[in-house]
């Protein structure tokens, strides 16, 4: 049995899928500027942008310093390409 919807609403789909691209932004530093230890992945924010090339899925990977006694313990650095 065809319903007659089905097919435009598959094709609908999976144009929507390929405009929609999906990136992973990460702070350009890994090591923290006080003490020089790796800074820990803190958090994953997530964005949606739209463009005039399509939907970007972004990701957004958060870091800190869990250095308990650094000055930058748990100072937040997010990707650096965010907001332009
Ligand atoms: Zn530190």
């Amino acid at each position: 049995m065809i319903n007659p919807g089905g097919e435009r609403a598959w094709l609908d789909e999976l144009r929507a899928r390929e405009q929609t691209q999906t990136t992973t932004l990460t702070p350009l530093i890994v090591h923290c500027e006080h003490c020089g230890q790796p800074l820990s992945v803190a958090n994953h924010g997530h964005r949606t942008v739209t463009t005039l090339a399509g939907m970007w899925k972004l990701t957004l990977v958060i870091r800190q310093c869990i250095q308990p006694d650094c000055p930058g313990f748990h100072q937040i650095h997010r990707p650096e390409e965010e907001g332009r």
